[in-house]
C-alpha cells in the first residue's frame, strides 16, 4: 500500500484564541482583511467589535450570504475584497461562511464569476489571499480541508470545487464560539462530524493517519454529542470535545474524500432542504451496514475500536443517536412520490458515490430512499 500525508493548515486550538487574529496577520505581514462573518455574529455585533479591536487589521466585513451558499453570494464577496484590496480574508462561521471566504480569496484574484469553475470541471487557480479561518460551529472541519460546497440555484446544483488555494493559512479553533450555536443546529453539524470521521474511514481512498483521526473523532461525537446538544450553552467540556471532533474528522475526511452519505445528501438538501449533517446522518446507517463486511473487515474492525461488537450493531447505535439528540430518522412527513423518489437516485450519483468501498447502484439507492420515504 501507498499513501501520501499533507497538511498545510497551522491549526490553533483552545478557548479564547479568537483574540490572536491580529497577531497571526501581523506575523504573515498582511492587512486590509476582511471578515466574512455568518449573520448571527454580524447581527449580535461580534464582528463590529472584533473588526474594531483589530489594530486596523480588520476593515470591513460582508455577511450578505445564506446556508448552503449560492455561487453569486461568492461573487459578491469576492467584489467587495477587490474593491477595499484586501490583503487576507477571516472566516468567522460555519461551513457556509467559510466556503463563501474560501471560494471568493481566490476568485477575487481573477476577474471570472466562480461559476466558470463550480461543476465545470475547470481546475481554480490557486493563488488566493491568506485565510484564516474561525468555525464556529462543529461542524464541517472546512478549516482544513481544500474543498468549498457551493450551490447554484439557478441550475439547481449543489457541487463542491476542490483547489489547494482553498486551504486556509491558519485555523483559529475556539470552542467558546460554538457555545451558542442552537440545540438542533449541533445535533445537524455533529452528525456531519460523524459521517466525515465513517466515510473517511472507510473511502477508497483511506489511509493510516486519516484512519487514526477518524477513529479518534468517531468516538468523541458518540461520547459528547449528546450532552453538547442537551446543554451546550453550560457544557463546555462537551463543546470543546465536539470541536476537537470537527477539526480531526476534517484531518480524517479532506485526503480519502467523502463517499455515499455525502453523495445522498447533496439532493436531501438540495430537493428536501434537509440541513446538510441531517442530510448526511439520514443514509449513514444504511450504509454502515450495506458497507459492514467490505474492505476484508476494516468496516468490523473499526466498529469494535469504537467499543460496538460489530459493524450492525454500530449501525444501531447511529440510529439511536439519531433519535436521542432528535434528528430524522425518516422521510414519511414529507409524502415523497415516485417523481421525488427517482430524482433523490438520480442526483445522488455524485462523484463521491464512487469513493464508497462496495459499488452502489440505483436499485440499491432506490431500495434505500423508498426505505426512508415510508420510516418516521
Ligand atoms: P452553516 O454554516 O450553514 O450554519 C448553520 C446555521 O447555524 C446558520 O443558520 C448559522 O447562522 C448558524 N450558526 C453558525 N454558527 C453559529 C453560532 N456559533 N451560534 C449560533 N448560530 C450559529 O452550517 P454548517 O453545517 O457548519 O455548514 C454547512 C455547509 O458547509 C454546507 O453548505 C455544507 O455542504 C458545507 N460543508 C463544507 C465542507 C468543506 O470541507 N468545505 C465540509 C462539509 C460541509
Amino acid at each position: 500500500m501507498q499513501w501520501n500525508y499533507e497538511q498545510p493548515v497551522a491549526i490553533r486550538f483552545g478557548e479564547g484564541r479568537v483574540s490572536e487574529i491580529g497577531e497571526i496577520a501581523g506575523s504573515l505581514g498582511v492587512g486590509d482583511g476582511v471578515v466574512v462573518a455568518d449573520r448571527f455574529f454580524d447581527e449580535g455585533g461580534v464582528t463590529d467589535a472584533m473588526i474594531a479591536g483589530s489594530d486596523g487589521a480588520l476593515v470591513a466585513s460582508f455577511s450578505d450570504f445564506s446556508p448552503n451558499p449560492d455561487v453569486t453570494e461568492v461573487d459578491a464577496c469576492a467584489a467587495l475584497l477587490r474593491r477595499v484590496h484586501a490583503g487576507f480574508v477571516v472566516a468567522l462561521g460555519g461551513g457556509s461562511a467559510m466556503d463563501v471566504a474560501k471560494a471568493a480569496a481566490s476568485i477575487c484574484l481573477t476577474d471570472e464569476p466562480i461559476a466558470a469553475y463550480h461543476g465545470t470541471g475547470r481546475t481554480m487557480p490557486t493563488k488566493h489571499l491568506p485565510i484564516i479561518a474561525v468555525p464556529t460551529t462543529a461542524g464541517t472541519g472546512s478549516e482544513v480541508t481544500c474543498v468549498a460546497v457551493l450551490s447554484d440555484r439557478a441550475q439547481g446544483k449543489k457541487a463542491p470545487i476542490v483547489s489547494d488555494g482553498f486551504f486556509p493559512t491558519c485555523a483559529i479553533v475556539d470552542p467558546e464560539m460554538t457555545y451558542s450555536v442552537p440545540p438542533h443546529t449541533t445535533a445537524s453539524t455533529g452528525m456531519d462530524v460523524l459521517s466525515q470521521a465513517i466515510e473517511g474511514y472507510w473511502s477508497k481512498g483511506h489511509q493510516p493517519i486519516c484512519d487514526a483521526c477518524a477513529v479518534h473523532a468517531a468516538r468523541l461525537v458518540f461520547e459528547y454529542l449528546p450532552r453538547a446538544v442537551a446543554d451546550g450553552r453550560n457544557d463546555h467540556e462537551a463543546r470543546s470535545k465536539m470541536c476537537e471532533a470537527s477539526v480531526i474528522a476534517g484531518l480524517a475526511f479532506t485526503l480519502p474524500k467523502t463517499t455515499s452519505s455525502h453523495a445522498c445528501s447533496f439532493p436531501l438538501t438540495n430537493l428536501l432542504g434537509i440541513p446538510h449533517g441531517e442530510a448526511c446522518g439520514l443514509t449513514l446507517d444504511w450504509f454502515t451496514r450495506i458497507n459492514a463486511d467490505a474492505q476484508g473487515g476494516r468496516v468490523q474492525r473499526f466498529a469494535s475500536l469504537l467499543g460496538f461488537a460489530d459493524a450492525d450493531a454500530m449501525a444501531d447505535a447511529i440510529a439511536e443517536l439519531k433519535r436521542t439528540i432528535g434528528l430524522r430518522t425518516g422521510l414519511r412527513d414529507l409524502a415523497l412520490n415516485d417523481r421525488q423518489i427517482a430524482d433523490l437516485v438520480r442526483i445522488s450519483r455524485h462523484p463521491n458515490l464512487y469513493n464508497n468501498p462496495v459499488d452502489i447502484t440505483d436499485e440499491m439507492l432506490e431500495t434505500m430512499y423508498r426505505h426512508l420515504a415510508r420510516a418516521d
